[in-house]
């Protein structure tokens, strides 16, 4: 389990996230749990490829779905766990060059979408007992990851993804069907110009 939720306000976003119309999800669901799994060598490259302390932003047209998503799981003592938000686009391209494979990896292209423009997150679920099961971890490159798997996943597990899925859809986000834990928010599909805004 990463930190526990802070009660202190998240800092003010940089210049550049501000121009870009990003947010810090701790303002926008103070209870979240921050474990950006790439700021960490617990990843599938094995290196961070975030700095430490790297900031969840994401593009503020999230910004209402996920406070309903999480004041819905909330009611049930659930919390959202972030495992990725914004990614830079030059860490895409490291990622690809790592899993070169465009079903798990999104191909790098010379426009940002999806997490590359602070669009998608990947989240999970936590209760007062740590980490909710969900069948497989993050970044599991098996076919248990795809978000309606029911082959060697157990029923309970299958359960939790699908109440993950229902708070993040009422949030207008729409689950990949690849993976249960990446959710793409309005407009998470539009090409748009490559950003480099700072993960700090
Ligand atoms: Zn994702």
């Amino acid at each position: 389990m990463a930190a526990p939720a802070t009660a202190t306000p998240a800092p003010p976003v940089s210049d550049e996230a501000r121009a870009a119309g990003f947010v810090d999800v701790r303002s926008v669901v103070p209870d979240a749990v921050i474990d950006l799994r790439y700021a960490t060598a617990d990843n599938f490259v094995g290196v961070p490829l975030y700095p430490a302390g790297a900031r969840c932003l994401v593009h503020e047209s999230l910004a209402d779905g996920l406070a309903t998503a999480a004041d819905l799981l909330r009611r049930g003592g659930e919390r959202l766990v972030f495992w990725d938000c914004y990614r830079p686009h030059a860490v895409q391209v490291a990622m690809f060059e790592a899993v070169p494979d465009p079903a798990w990896v999104a191909r790098p292209g010379p426009y940002a979408r999806s997490h590359v423009a602070g669009r998608s997150v990947d989240v999970s679920l936590a209760d007062a007992g740590g980490l909710v099961d969900m069948g497989t971890g993050f970044d599991d490159f098996s076919a248990r990851s795809l978000a309606y798997a029911t082959e060697g996943v157990t029923a309970a597990a299958q359960a939790n993804r699908a109440r993950l899925r229902d708070a993040m859809t009422a949030g207008g986000f729409s689950v990949y069907p690849g993976e249960w834990w990446h959710f793409d928010g309005p407009g998470a599909a539009v090409e748009r110009p490559i950003l480099d805004v700072p993960l700090d």
